[in-house]
Parts: structure tokens; C-alpha cells; sequence
């Protein structure tokens, strides 16, 4: 066991960088572990951070953000936590051989997005051919020709979406039980739907095109897919954390999870995947905790 944290921190993305700042000011004695996956580093350009005018890439973002954590006193240890322990007086996380003791846990892990079949996938989603996220960058897509690629019960909300910043919108429609009978809305919106159930996307020219089994191809300036991903709140779940069907943890207005002492924020805990909602949940949680522990007078 190496100390006894006021709060360990599992995740360095956005989230958890923002709660380990105002744990840090607050004067608490706080860790985080990170295995560095955050998928903000992903991100090309954000244009919808406040302040940036003309955006910033996540890489930045996390850069700035561990810069102005260096500035305080935070233990940092880039490692994956894989197991997580509760017990009378607090948690016990293990991560690489180590232990670490901590009064209250904040799961900051996010999600791992399922990806298309794309072999370039990351170089695709730097160019913005490949985009995961309308509600950040449908802005940028504006008047192009957009696809999205999932299963119809997944993309349908995506695709209506998406219909508000360009005429030219295919889904492609790759669920098993994806059938013609349930594209009315769709169609009725100016949604093309072709059911293609083993598309493969590669580059073409400065856009990415979409060949089907029977030859046929498409072409596209950018695509969205909607092919859900996974909600890395194992950790909580395996001491019977309450979630919703995809995995996402339950959380009340104070972030705290259905055990005590747990708290969540950022992805993990809504499909609502934004940097300012992560930013919110983490000042949520961190005044929370901060509030629970005992007082400490300077
Ligand atoms: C291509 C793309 C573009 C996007 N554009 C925008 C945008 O413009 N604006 C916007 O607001 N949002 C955008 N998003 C969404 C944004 O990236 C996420 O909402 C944000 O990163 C969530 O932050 P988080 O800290 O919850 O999770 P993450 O950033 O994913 O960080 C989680 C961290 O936890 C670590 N971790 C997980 N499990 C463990 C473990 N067991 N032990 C140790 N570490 C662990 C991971 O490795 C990772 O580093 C975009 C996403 C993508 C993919």
C-alpha cells in the first residue's frame, strides 16, 4: 500500500484532470490514474470549447489542462487500474503490482467507441473523414455528403440530425434486423437508406468511399458512425454499481453512484459524450467530496 488518498482519480481525459484541479485546490490529497486512451485525444479540432476561438485539438486541450495540474500538488501514475476494492473505510485500487487506499474514488474511464470497418480508421478521423460526435462537429460538415453507418435503431436519430446541416444524407443501414418497413421518418426527411449489411470504407480522392459486397460503391466527404461503443464502468459494476442497459453508471445531482463513496463523471455515466458536460460533472463531484470529508484548517 503506498498512501491514503482523500480521493483517487481512475482516468485522465477531460473529466478527470478537471475534478483532480479543483480537488488539488481545494487542498486534497489526490491521485490519478491514467492509461492514456483518452478519446478527446482523438479529436482534430474542437470548436465548441469555450474560449477557443478558433478551436483546439484534444491533445492540446490535455496538455494545457496537465500543465495546469503540474502546477499543484497531484500524484500521477499512468497505469491501468484493474481492480477496485471497497471496504470499511474507504477503497483499495491495484494497478500494475501497486496498491493505492483512498477515501472516495471518482470513475472518470469513459467509453471505447465501436469503429467501422475502416482500416484507417485514426487517420481518417484526424483528416475529418471519420467523425464520431454531431453534436460537436455537424457544424463543419455543413452542405457535404454525410453517411452513417449502424444499425437503423442506432443511426435513425443520428442521420434526422444530420439532416439539419446537409441535403445529402445516407444512412447505411448494417443491423441484422434492419428492415425496409421502418425508414418511413427517414425517407420522409430526405434520408436516403440503402441496407447494406458488409460495407468496407476505404479512401478515395479527398473523401472516403463505401464498397459493397455486390461492387457497388459510394461516395462520401464524411461519415458518422453509429455503431455504439463500450462504457468502461467495469470497475464500479463489480461492486454492484446500478447502471442503465449500456452500461452507463446511475449516478444522483451530487455524481455519486449507487456505492457510497463512488462517484462518476464524463462519459461513463451519460451518452451525452461532451468536454463542458464532463467539465460540469467533475466541479459537481469534486465539491461533493470535498464537502463529505473532514475539515481541514490551514
Ligand atoms: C473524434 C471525436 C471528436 C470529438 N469532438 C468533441 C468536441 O469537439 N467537443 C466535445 O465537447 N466533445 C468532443 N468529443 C467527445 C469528448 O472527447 C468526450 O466527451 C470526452 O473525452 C469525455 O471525457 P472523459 O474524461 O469522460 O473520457 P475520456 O476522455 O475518454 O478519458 C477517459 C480516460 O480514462 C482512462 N481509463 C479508462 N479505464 C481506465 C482504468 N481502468 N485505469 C486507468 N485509466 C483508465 C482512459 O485511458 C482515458 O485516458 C469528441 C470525441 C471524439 C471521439
Amino acid at each position: 500500500m503506498t498512501a491514503r488518498f482523500d480521493c483517487l482519480i481512475v482516468g485522465g481525459g477531460p473529466a478527470g484532470l478537471m475534478a483532480a484541479i479543483y480537488l488539488a485546490r481545494f487542498r486534497r490529497n489526490v491521485c490519478v490514474v491514467d492509461k492514456g486512451a483518452s478519446r478527446a485525444a482523438l479529436i482534430p479540432r474542437s470548436h465548441n470549447v469555450p474560449g477557443f476561438v478558433h478551436g483546439l485539438s484534444g491533445a492540446d486541450l490535455i496538455a494545457r489542462m496537465s500543465a495546469q495540474l503540474d502546477e499543484l500538488a497531484v500524484a500521477r501514475v499512468e497505469a491501468e487500474v484493474t481492480a477496485l476494492r471497497r471496504h470499511d473505510h474507504g477503497f483499495e485500487a491495484s494497478s500494475n503490482g501497486d496498491a493505492h487506499a483512498a477515501v472516495t474514488v471518482i470513475l472518470a474511464s469513459g467509453i471505447v467507441d465501436t469503429h467501422p470497418p475502416f482500416r484507417e480508421w485514426r487517420a481518417a478521423v484526424a483528416d475529418g473523414l471519420l467523425r464520431y460526435c454531431p453534436v460537436c462537429d455537424a457544424f463543419e460538415a455543413s452542405g457535404q455528403r454525410i453517411g452513417i453507418i449502424g444499425p437503423l435503431r442506432r443511426a435513425a436519430g443520428k442521420a434526422l440530425f444530420l439532416r439539419g446541416y446537409s441535403r445529402d444524407v445516407t444512412l447505411l443501414a448494417i443491423g441484422e434486423d434492419d428492415e425496409p418497413g421502418a425508414t418511413s421518418e427517414l425517407t420522409g426527411a430526405g434520408v436516403e437508406v440503402v441496407f447494406a449489411p458488409d460495407p468496407r470504407l476505404r479512401r478515395r480522392g479527398g473523401g472516403v468511399e463505401a464498397v459493397f459486397a455486390d461492387g457497388r460503391t459510394l461516395q462520401f466527404d464524411t461519415i458518422y458512425p453509429a455503431m455504439g461503443a463500450e462504457v468502461r464502468s467495469q470497475l464500479a459494476m463489480a461492486l454492484g454499481a446500478e447502471h442503465v442497459g449500456e452500461g452507463y453508471l446511475k449516478v444522483d445531482d451530487h455524481q455519486r453512484t449507487s456505492v457510497s463513496g463512488l462517484y462518476g463523471i464524463g462519459d461513463v455515466v451519460t451518452d451525452l459524450h461532451q468536454i463542458s458536460v464532463a467539465f460540469g460533472h467533475a466541479a459537481v463531484a469534486a465539491c461533493a467530496i470535498h464537502h463529505s470529508l473532514p475539515r481541514r484548517f490551514a
